[in-house]
């Protein structure tokens, strides 16, 4: 039972696109989060200049507001504990640094590149399992330090790890972690531009902003014991550390951009509902214990639980995706569908044409069962938007022959006489005819499904008739005999 309030935070550094597996931290700090009543909060990681991406923030921001994660606080949502912006927080981490330094804790290192280089490289002849810094500078005396201040020396602001300790944690999900300090570095905590580096930013803001819950992806893992170092060194309470599995491709490599897009805007622009991207995304290493499988945002918030998240790898499998995308899109209501249809058209090749509400509902209606994205109302079933210009050749060269012609004209003639015609009056009108000539009734259905729809498959004939309509019908049935004879 956890009994203070829950806050925790997403916390990406704005450096490209969002990727899937930053949506996915995000959605399990959110879910987190709301499950316990707490606070979910966005903190822009923004203290590496060198991989700054200008609009990388406000990208972020929107593929966040698109998909409905909704935040407490964060750089356009004020809160208690702002800025939320680590570049605007730059005096906050020195004063911490200088605590640091005074209990010694941390030390001035004002080692050139070049030496940095030759102990790495010396330290690589040595074979040695890491390159490590050697405490060179936590020498100096305070009048050396002075001097070399005095001469304008560039200096950086190093952690003072000790040897040959063990330090261990608590993480929900990998339980106990255990690092010994001779295998980490003496971490860089404030770089030669005033900065502070990711691992002195991070457990600062963690603790002032009073976050209970660190949860966040399994590459941080071992930058973790830095962290419960520098809270030791400031006396501060440690919050509790989940660290999520990472997301794999199919052929269990790390999930990157070589196999599949990765950034959550591309799926975006694929047309993916963003109810389909969660509960994809949920699914990616946690799960609520049963087979269920669909789940909307609510229902994700009360069912989740780190307790129930993997520590092994999770595949990132898109034909899953593609799957709950569909289901997701046939539990919408036909008039939700409707919106989203008209505006698919508009970005489509029959923008300028305009179908009524009325005769895209129906081709909805139609079309549910057979679709898994909204825009493949449109390229799965063209006829409906226009006259087909083509007829797919294989199945002219399987389903058309010489009677065909003539028994479309023949049908064409009993239609013509139909008024207001239903789906039935078609039906029977075609069976009427393969009665009186005594034949099967695929002669005349497979070439009167080629001729108003250009193609074999698709919905219902009569359907298409019903739909198109009996002018349309007679205009596609004759061109169909015109130019395929
Ligand atoms: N800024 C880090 C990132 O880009 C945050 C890691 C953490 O949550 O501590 O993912």
């Amino acid at each position: 039972m956890i009994s203070e309030t829950v806050r925790v935070r997403f916390a990406p550094s704005p450096t490209g696109h969002l990727h899937i597996g930053g949506l996915r931290t995000a959605l399990y700090n959110y879910l987190f989060a709301k499950h316990h009543n707490g606070k979910f909060i966005i903190r822009i990681e923004d203290t590496d200049r060198n991989r700054y991406v200008e609009g990388a923030v406000e990208n972020l921001i929107s593929v966040l507001n698109w998909i409905g994660l909704k935040y407490d606080e964060g750089p356009d949502v004020k809160g208690e504990f702002g800025p939320y912006m680590q570049s605007q927080r730059l005096d906050i981490y020195k004063k911490y640094a200088n605590d640091l330094l005074e209990n010694g804790k941390a030390y001035y290192c004002f080692c050139t590149p070049e030496r940095l280089q030759e102990l790495r490289e010396e330290q690589q002849r040595q074979k040695l399992p890491q390159a490590k810094y050697d405490k060179h500078c936590l020498n100096h005396t305070k009048d050396e330090i002075k001097g070399k201040f005095e001469s304008g020396i560039p200096h950086v602001i190093r952690l003072n790890v000790p040897s040959n300790q063990k330090v261990v944690f608590d993480d929900v999900i990998r339980e106990s972690v255990e690092f010994d300090t001779s295998n980490i570095d003496d971490q860089v905590l404030i770089k030669s531009d005033g900065f502070p580096t990711y691992h002195l930013a991070n457990v600062v803001d963690d603790h002032l902003m009073k976050i209970t819950h660190v949860i966040r992806g399994e590459e941080w893992l071992s930058s973790t014991p830095k962290h419960i170092l520098l809270y030791d060194f400031l006396k501060w309470e440690k919050p509790v550390f989940a660290h999520l599995p990472l997301l794999l491709n199919p052929d269990r490599s790390k999930l990157s951009k070589r196999q599949g897009d990765v950034a959550v805007e591309d799926y975006q622009s694929k047309g993916y509902l963003k109810e389909a991207l969660i509960n994809f995304i949920a699914l990616l290493g946690w799960n609520a214990g049963d087979d269920k499988e669909f789940y909307y945002l609510d229902e994700l918030v009360e069912k989740f639980s780190l307790e129930r998240v993997n520590k092994a790898g999770a595949v990132f499998d898109l034909q899953k995706l593609n799957w709950l995308n569909a289901e997701h899109l046939r539990k919408k209501t036909n008039s939700e569908i409707l919106q989203m249809l008209k505006a698919e058209i508009q970005n489509s090749d029959y923008e300028t044409l305009i179908f009524s509400d009325d005769y895209l509902l129906t081709v909805i209606e139609t079309m549910k069962e057979r679709v898994s994205f909204v825009k493949e109302f449109i390229t799965n079933a063209p006829y409906f938007f226009e006259a087909p210009d083509s007829y797919e050749e294989e199945i002219v060269k399987k389903r058309w022959n010489q009677e065909s012609a003539e028994l479309l004209k023949a049908l064409s003639e009993i239609y013509s006489k139909l008024d207001n015609p239903t789906k039935e009056d078609y039906e029977h009108g075609l069976k009427s005819l393969t009665e009186l000539k005594q034949i099967g009734i695929g002669k005349i259905i497979h070439p009167l499904r080629l001729a108003v729809s250009g193609m074999g498959n698709g919905p219902g004939v009569y359907d298409i008739l019903h739909i198109i309509g009996k002018d349309e019908t007679i205009k596609r049935i004759n061109k169909a005999i015109e130019t395929l004879k």
